[in-house]
């Protein structure tokens, strides 16, 4: 005859089976956190575009022809950027 197994039985395989599936879970949200944070292009690279936006540290260059400061990207107004 077919045997049904009890209640006690079946809330433990439930357990089992949740508490393996939340370990493996747990380890791939950790596993994917690591990889952001080591060299994804999201990590700090987001980070760094955040500070450049604010404009008090503009990345300065020294121009070659005046030695003036100017942004960088940007050609100097003593026209040494122009050909
Ligand atoms: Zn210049």
């Amino acid at each position: 005859m077919l045997q049904v197994p009890s209640i006690g039985k079946l809330l433990i395989l439930a357990l089992v089976l949740g508490g393996i599936w939340l370990f493996y879970k747990a380890k791939a949200g950790r596993e994917q956190q690591r990889n952001s944070q080591g060299k994804g292009p999201s990590g700090g690279g987001a980070a760094k575009a955040a500070r450049k936006t604010d404009g008090s540290s503009v990345d300065m260059v020294q121009c070659p022809a005046c030695q003036a400061y100017i942004p960088s990207g940007t050609n100097c107004s003593c026209g040494s950027g122009r050909s």
